[in-house]
């Protein structure tokens, strides 16, 4: 079995807080390791593939936790914790912000509708609002999926942050691995890296030659930065088609994951 997390918080995040709906705490988040520790041996994911692709049955009582997305504060949260109990994890981990300053399409969504910087957006006409907990989820709602139907979600998400850009404190809370915290992980005999593509837009949405460029500019970043070989891969909302498998073979990648693959065609 192959956990994915996504976001962790602190433990003194106030109830009622919304996050795409879900607040794991990070006392939480232990308490769940900790006795999934107790009952499965978690494996490094590249050790969990090998014995995979050995014997298959062999993995039935073993365990792989992983991260996508690659937030900071997620990094400074949890790594300390898989450091102390000696518990393998990988970070998958998107590269766009060491390009510009700024979040990740629907990581915006997700802080703009959470944070309730605005107590509304005015979008194609209609308005939205962010002054609650439920029309704020109705609002995400909404805009994730126009943003998958646009096409191009990058886009449709860096225009409405023209309209709406959210404070530096926001942006801090949702931002992007640093650098330092690349080689952090890459030294460490526990944590490790893996690549998730630069902007996290949907593969299928793209024809091969902008599939392989957003894993390749990735892959390179993470290696560049981290002095390390990335050899695994997870698809962006868990989304591929049949060129993904080809760009995920032409830029290096070893193996490649996918939380209810959605292959499209
Ligand atoms: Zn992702």
């Amino acid at each position: 079995m192959i956990l994915l997390y996504h976001l962790v918080f602190p433990d003194m995040t106030p109830k009622g807080t919304w996050n795409a709906g879900l607040v794991l705490r990070m006392a939480q988040f232990k308490r769940q390791i900790l006795w999934l520790n107790k009952r499965y041996q978690i494996l490094k994911l590249i050790d969990y593939v090998a014995l995979y692709r050995n014997d298959p049955d062999l993995i039935e009582d073993k365990l792989a936790i992983t991260f996508d997305d690659g937030y900071r504060s997620v990094v400074d949260l949890v790594a300390p914790f898989f450091e102390s109990e000696r518990i393998p994890a990988t970070f998958f981990c998107s590269t766009r912000h060491f390009e510009r300053q700024d979040l990740l399409w629907f990581v915006y969504f997700n802080a703009l509708c959470s944070e309730r910087s605005y107590n509304k957006i005015s979008f194609q006409g209609s308005d939205y609002r962010l002054d609650a907990r439920k029309p704020a989820l109705e609002t995400w709602r909404m805009l994730i999926r126009k943003a998958r139907e646009s096409g191009d979600p990058i886009g449709f998400a860096d225009d409405l942050a023209q309209k709406y850009p959210l404070p530096p404190q926001v942006m801090r809370k949702y931002e992007g691995v640093t650098e330092e915290q690349l080689v952090m992980i890459a030294k460490s005999d526990v944590l490790s890296l893996g690549g998730h593509t630069h902007n996290h837009p949907y593969l299928d949405q793209l024809p091969l030659d902008a599939q392989i460029q957003e894993m390749a500019v990735n892959k390179q970043i993470l290696e560049n930065v981290s002095q390390t070989q990335v050899s695994l891969f997870a698809y962006t909302g868990g989304v591929y088609n049949h060129d993904s498998l080809a760009a995920v073979r032409s830029v290096g990648y070893d193996a490649a994951f996918a939380v209810n693959p959605k292959k499209t065609k």
